[in-house]
């Protein structure tokens, strides 16, 4: 099982993010194999080889396409055994797949026996030529990068056991897609005497609307005492995979890569003088973070038991000034297995909300159980900022979630996230921040202007500016649309959302959709 989750992640970091050369040199030598298999490989063999590969080409497209599905994106919590996650998704689509599948295969079985004609000799001539001319052309990593050859890099490597998962803790690590010569050329002026700690919690699937201080049921757990709420807030993506890189990094929704190119943040804190940490219960690929101290708990277990034991580690070690992250699971989807239901402020029947996806019929049990997480969840920021308020120093915790959810909110119906098109639903996140009385009487003028922000409309990309901020780490920032939430007030601006790769969509249009989509009205003017 072990090789078989590594042989998925190799898989998608071969697609994803092996892309040391152009997409354009990739795509010809890509096209140019195609051709050369097509004009040397009896056309039996080339059919054999190719069909699986194409075969779940289609199945991936025709998910995206047809239901928004996204099975890259399953198969990635598959190895890291969230299988309840996959049953969940795939459950509704079960009589689709096996029809599409059957479909598929008589159209194999009607394809299967091509007659063998040999290709011309000239094409063959013409071919090896063009190869020739493409090798002395192109520099040798669009060879390693182009299809099937980064595929089948990444299942010997998958099989000989070096994984893209257990990587040594090098800031160098192979696999990573971040260039680790960059950095934000970050420094800061006259450092406090005092230690500081600052906190990043990276959230998972909380919507805003939950909780207490933006009109959740008071039942659940509130924002630890003296924090403020930022109640409108505008995620990066609406899909793990993209966002939590977004959140960490200096590049804008609709970039052309998953994961940037670029240093986290955490080398601006580095160049400041900080030890770094990243602990998640969510794997490294996600965003690899380039943080010198990393560690991840594959084991599902609650975030508090995985990730506090890990967090009283780092706050017990001897440096001065420390950034943590903690990556946590928050409320993902199977809700129950994120809370103890003995703890939990609501009650769920788990005949109506176990298993299978939301219906309107059950709909009251499900936001029970998504509440439970949510509660959850703001316990685990309870204890994280306990810990820090024992603490000697100035203190600062953040947190915001990755995305947020939909739980059948109009009348399209739609359940969880990461869906072909974002909606105001999985985007609209809340945010949190903390600090101790050492750091608000040391910047009493910056806790101001954070208030006065409580209510503006942000963005993801503001918080990590507003981090740096908070600790007076000056940075060379790329974006004009970011705002330091502890400098001054947020400028009027246009919030927008990644859609995929190059695309976005702005809030104004996330909210018309949804106005469009009212339940129980048949026509709205203007949709
Ligand atoms: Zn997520």
């Amino acid at each position: 099982m072990a090789r078989a989750a590594a042989v998925a992640q190799l898989l998608h970091t071969g697609f994803c993010e092996r892309l040391d050369a152009s997409l354009a040199q990739l795509a010809l030598v890509s096209v140019w194999i195609v051709f050369f298999a097509w004009a040397f490989l009896p056309q039996k063999l080339l059919l054999v080889l190719t069909f699986p590969l194409l075969l779940a080409g289609l199945v991936v497209v025709g998910a995206d396409l047809l239901f928004g599905v996204d099975l890259i994106e399953l198969v990635t919590v598959w190895h890291t055994f969230h299988l309840g996650e996959v049953i969940a998704a795939v459950q509704p689509y079960v009589w689709t797949i096996a029809v599409a599948i059957f479909a598929i295969a008589a159209l194999a079985a009607l394809l299967w026996s091509p007659p063998d004609s040999p290709t011309r000799p000239a094409v063959r001539i013409g071919l090896v030529i063009f190869g020739l001319l493409l090798a002395i052309a192109l520099p040798s990593a669009s060879w390693r990068g182009a299809w099937p050859v980064a595929l089948a890099g990444a299942v010997v490597e998958g099989s000989l056991g070096n994984a893209g998962i257990e990587l040594p803790d090098r800031p160098n690590v192979r696999a990573s897609p971040r260039n680790r010569f960059d950095n934000w050329q970050a420094k800061r002026e006259s450092p406090p005497l005092t230690p500081e700690t600052y906190v990043f919690v990276i959230g998972e699937s909380v919507r805003a609307d939950r909780l207490p201080a933006c009109g959740g049921r008071p039942q659940i757990t509130a924002a630890p005492r003296e924090a403020i709420v930022f109640c409108d807030v505008i995620s990066g993506s609406s899909s793990t995979h993209t966002s939590v890189p977004l959140l960490v990094s200096r590049d804008l929704p609709g970039h052309n890569e998953r994961v940037p190119h670029d240093a986290t943040f955490l080398k601006a804190f580095e160049a400041a003088g900080f030890e770094t940490f990243w602990f998640g219960v969510q794997e490294r690929s996600i965003a690899w973070p380039d943080a010198r101290n990393q560690v991840y708990e594959s084991v599902p277990q609650l975030d508090r038991t995985a990730l506090l034991p890990l967090l009283d580690q780092a706050l017990a070690k001897p440096s001065q000034r420390k950034i943590i992250v903690l990556h946590a699971y928050n409320v993902h989807a199977p809700y129950r297995e994120r809370y103890k239901p003995e703890n939990a402020p609501f009650a769920v029947d788990p005949a109506k909300a176990t298993g299978g996806v939301p219906e309107r019929a059950s709909i009251d049990q499900w936001w029970n159980d998504y509440d439970n997480a949510v509660d959850e969840t703001m316990r685990l920021l309870e204890d994280v900022t306990a810990r820090l308020q024992s603490q000697t120093g100035a203190a600062v915790v953040m947190f915001t979630p990755d995305h947020a959810e939909n739980l059948l909110d109009d009348a399209r119906g739609l359940r969880f996230h990461a869906l072909k098109m974002p909606t105001i639903w999985d985007t609209s996140v809340p945010g949190v921040i903390w600090a101790n009385a050492t750091w608000r009487d040391a910047n009493p003028e910056k806790w101001k202007t954070l208030e006065a922000n409580r209510v503006a409309p942000l963005m993801h990309m503001d918080f990590v500016p507003t981090l740096l901020g908070a600790a007076n780490v000056r940075y060379r920032e790329t974006r004009s649309q970011p705002v330091d939430l502890t400098a001054g007030p947020v400028p009027p601006r246009t919030r927008f959302t990644q859609v995929r790769a190059g695309e976005t969509v702005n809030v104004d249009q996330l909210r018309a959709q949804a106005e469009c989509n009212r339940p129980g009205t048949t026509k709205i003017p203007g949709c």
